[in-house]
């Protein structure tokens, strides 16, 4: 399909003149106008539900039903649950309601989430991702340089996006990309005269057009382009992208933004801080300090943060997400027909000792694993035993004979 000047429009007969736009296939070329009706009739025969569907591929819940979508896998988050649900629900809004009579186009909107490591920022852009049924891709921003050093090319993020697309160029136009670490890139310093930092700075700039909307010329396999390589084009502007990262030490830009705001106005703006929560009050300006550069931070519109995980929050990240960590262990034993159950003391232990580790959500899995071991190994075979109660004893007596026990005793 391409769009041609000239021609009449084998729907209505409308010269180009007289229609703002005229698509040309095989044989036939189609105003917008027609485009438009045609869309709403496909749309009145396959329903908006998504189910059937070729234009839209997924079904369009609203904010509320995305959160709640969100609730089943992530714990805690709600205010960034919120935000994601209103960002992802206007971008898949403005892609489906492209066809419109006036002249109001809404922008793209891409977030940043801002977050410590393991408190989620990943698993709730890849549930949205599998809530939608959209192609998802996550790019490490770490790896990426500018075209001509030794890295990758910010191109092969969409490579990703393609895989997981099976190809489906379509399909992956309309995916999310989560570009982890963003904070790696960040210029050292906020005055670019003082330190032109060349991998930070030049890389800001080549994912700047991704963000933006262009079409990105992609090598099918990755890698570097090479001359002869044949490329598939990607047009990255309904490509919602979500960027990730810990931004280490931004609580102490926001804490010198925040007193030095204080300081020029009269006492009674003064407000009282939350010291120990300081994302909260996150501003781009703040990003912008901490090293990217404006137009990023620009492209990256919707900002929010993720909290730290107190105890509380890790214990119910191992029991209640719809695949929780520890209701996986019960498949996987009830496989066997054995019942696991993990009472609470051990579960407290299990968190006491993610926490003492620093490993955080991440560790549990790995903490569970450790403890589970032995029975795992020994049990399916034994014909008698069908249960396993975990005490807090039994789970101390095999994590501190467990590998990871030993290597966090030299810390
Ligand atoms: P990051 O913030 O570094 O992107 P991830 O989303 O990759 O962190 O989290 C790592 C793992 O920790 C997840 O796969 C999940 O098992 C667990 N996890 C982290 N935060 C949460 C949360 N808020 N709710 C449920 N599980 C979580």
């Amino acid at each position: 399909m391409a769009t041609k000047k000239g021609g009449v429009c084998s729907f209505c007969g409308k010269k180009s003149s007289e229609v703002r736009l005229l698509i040309e296939g095989l044989d036939a070329k189609i105003c917008e106008k027609c485009a438009e009706q045609a869309y709403l009739i496909v749309k009145e025969q396959f329903g908006n539900s998504g189910k059937g569907n070729p234009l839209s591929g997924f079904s369009l819940k609203k904010p509320q039903e995305i959160k709640a979508f969100l609730d089943q896998y992530v714990i805690g988050q709600d205010e960034a649950k919120r935000t994601l649900a209103v960002a992802v629900y206007n971008h898949y809004k403005r892609i489906s309601q492209r066809v419109t009579d006036d002249e109001v186009e809404i922008e793209k909107s891409n977030m940043i989430l801002v977050g410590e490591t393991g408190t989620g920022k990943t698993l709730m852009a890849r549930t949205i991702a599998k809530m939608l049924n959209v192609p998802f891709a996550i790019a490490d921003a770490t790896v990426l340089t500018e075209a001509g050093y030794v890295g990758e090319d910010v191109e092969n993020i969409l490579v990703k996006l393609l895989q997981a697309a099976d190809y489906d160029v379509a399909a992956a136009e309309r995916g999310i990309v989560f570009i982890d670490e963003i904070d790696k890139i960040a210029r050292k310093s906020d005055n670019p005269s003082i330190t032109r930092d060349v991998s930070g700075e030049g890389v800001q700039q080549a994912l700047l057009k991704l963000l933006e909307g262009t079409v990105s010329n992609v090598p099918p396999q990755g890698g570097r382009k090479h001359p002869e390589q044949k490329m598939i084009p990607v047009n990255t502007k309904d490509i919602l992208f979500i960027a990730g990262g810990a931004f280490d030490g931004i609580e102490r830009i926001i804490a010198s933004r925040k007193r030095s705001n204080v300081i020029g106005y009269s006492s009674d703006t003064t407000e009282v801080l939350d010291k120990s929560n300081m994302l909260q009050y996150l501003a781009p300006a703040d990003l912008k300090k901490f090293g990217l550069i404006p137009e990023i931070v620009g492209r990256l519109p919707i900002i929010t943060h993720l909290n730290p995980l107190d105890e509380a929050a890790l214990k119910r990240i191992l029991t209640e997400p719809k695949n929780a960590i520890v209701k996986q262990f019960q498949k996987l034993f009830k496989m066997d027909d054995i019942n696991l159950i993990v009472e609470e003391g051990a579960l407290d232990f299990v968190v006491e000792k993610a926490v003492e580790f620093k490993v955080g959500a991440r560790g549990l899995r790995s903490i569970m694993e450790a403890i589970l071991s032995d029975a795992m190994f020994e049990m399916p075979s034994e014909k008698t035993k069908k249960e396993l109660v975990v005490t807090r004893e039994y789970a101390e007596q095999k994590l501190n004979k467990s590998g990871i026990a030993k290597l966090h005793a030299g810390d």
